[in-house]
């Protein structure tokens, strides 16, 4: 096992991989921006190290700031957790290279899945069903190929940057009219953005839900699924609230999808936690891009089917092959995780400042996973993300019940949190149903 590992990010997960390196007996390295000395995990972990001031570009970002880090404390393994530099190729190469090791996929295979042109490719090979769509990147110079294309595919569509992330670099295109100026425009957004102007086209599909699965693989030929979340409640592309399982699903499909999710990771000889996300509609997936890290999202998965995922990452990454097989891994229940935003319920502004009072619900089948105190001040520099309020019961009616009582019990006060927000979508009856779109919730913001 792993003795001490440096932990490459803040906030609630930083304190998540903490918790899991404890019970594994590992020793844990903190480091933190000059606007951080005060989170939780700062004062938990065995050490801590400050790498920079507050700017990302200059902490959580700096690439030789955090490898010294490691050095200095002699730190054998670096957890990315999400965000930040976890899908950074180059990142995981220095480590690597260093003589560390990255708790994540191989650099090559991140460079892949990176790549949305390449993801793509990759996993037709494997036999995940794709969206209909161009095959690979749009020509700059062949404008009728393009409107051929386009035409094929048909109205609408959605021009996407093969280097995009984070629900940028993307355009839905609804007619011909449009088609050219909209790949032009894309491609420039894309270079200035991602330093990568690659585009392709997508079928734009209209009411799909967006339903993802979670992998583990240990490089070593092993490869299970832990099922399925369903994350369609997205504002401008951010999940807000998730569940596990994915409700009304057609089995037969479900179990194909499944199956292909691991048999592509063997097929790239994945190494760690992954998720392949899909669009779903009319009863079928479609692979839209891959996460080759973990989720913020991920406890919902650990709630039904009693794998602690952040365990099984520091596991594989000691070079352990993985001990649970298939078979072993049964789904018990349900559970949702609402996402806590330090932000206005209604404007979305952020809402940083100092934390007057936190008082976390509590009881069966209720999970606060977040980094909040009574006394901390949010910092303005980060993601507005600030906990993760789980429940888990026997059915999905059990969970969505604790969860409505869990968030009147939350208590988060001297700043704003979307807590009103979540109040109000766990009482919605198409919520409530199950089952709704990728749209649902900005036409239901909307109107
Ligand atoms: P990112 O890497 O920026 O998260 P994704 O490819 O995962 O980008 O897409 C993000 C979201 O955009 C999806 O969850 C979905 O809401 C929407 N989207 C992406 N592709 C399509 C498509 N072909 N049709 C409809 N919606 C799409």
């Amino acid at each position: 096992m792993l003795d001490k590992v440096l932990i490459a990010n803040r906030g609630e997960i930083a304190l998540r991989i903490l918790r899991a390196c404890k019970e594994l007996g590992i020793r844990t390295v903190a480091v933190h921006s000059k606007a951080d000395r005060e989170l939780m995990h700062v004062r938990l972990a065995d050490e801590a190290v400050c790498i920079g001031p507050a700017s990302s570009a200059q902490s959580y970002l700096n690439i030789p700031a955090l490898i010294s880090a490691a050095e200095v404390t002699d730190a054998s393994a670096i957890h990315p957790g999400y965000g930040f530099l976890s899908e950074n190729a180059n990142f995981a190469e220095q480590v690597e290279r260093s003589g560390f090791v990255f708790i994540g996929p191989r650099a090559e295979t991140i460079r892949l899945m990176g790549d949305k042109v390449s993801a793509i490719e990759a996993m037709k090979q494997a036999g995940v069903p794709t969206v209909p769509g161009s095959d690979g990147p749009l020509p700059e110079d062949n404008d009728e190929a393009v409107l051929a294309t386009a035409r094929r595919i048909g109205y609408p569509v959605i021009i996407k940057a093969a280097a995009g992330g984070g629900g940028r670099g993307m355009r839905v295109v609804h007619s011909e009219a449009h088609l050219l100026s909209s790949i032009s425009v894309t491609r420039s957004e894309a270079n200035a953005a991602f330093g990568d102007g690659t585009v392709y086209m997508e079928k734009f599909l209209e009411k799909p839900r967006h339903v993802e699965v979670q992998v583990l693989a240990d490089g070593q030929g092993n490869a299970i699924h832990l099922y399925d979340r369903d994350c369609s409640l997205q504002r401008r592309h951010q999940k807000v609230l998730e569940e596990a399982p994915a409700p009304h699903i057609d089995p037969e499909a479900r179990a194909r999808v499944l199956k292909a999710c691991t048999d592509a990771c063997i097929e790239i000889n994945y190494r760690g936690a992954g998720t392949f996300e899909f669009l779903y509609e009319d009863g079928q997936f479609f692979f839209i891009e891959m996460n080759t890290r973990v989720q913020v999202e991920h406890p919902v998965t650990e709630m039904v089917t009693g794998v602690d995922i952040v365990k099984e990452q520091l596991r594989i990454a000691s070079g352990m092959p993985l001990t649970i097989r298939q078979e072993d891994v049964k789904l018990n229940g349900h559970a949702f995780e609402c996402r806590i935003n330090a932000e206005d319920s209604r404007t979305f502004m952020p809402s940083p400042g100092k934390v007057t009072l936190f008082h976390a619900p509590g009881g069966l089948g209720v999970r606060m996973d977040s980094h909040l105190y009574t006394g901390y001040t949010v910092p303005p520099h980060y993601d507005s993300l600030i906990g993760k309020l789980i429940t888990w019961g026997e059915n999905r009616d059990v969970a969505l019940n604790r969860m409505r009582n869990a968030l009147d019990e939350l208590l988060v006060e001297g700043i704003k949190s979307n807590i009103d927000l979540q109040k109000d979508l766990v009482r919605d009856s198409n919520f409530q149903e199950g089952g709704v779109n990728i749209h649902y919730l900005e036409k239901k913001l909307g109107g």
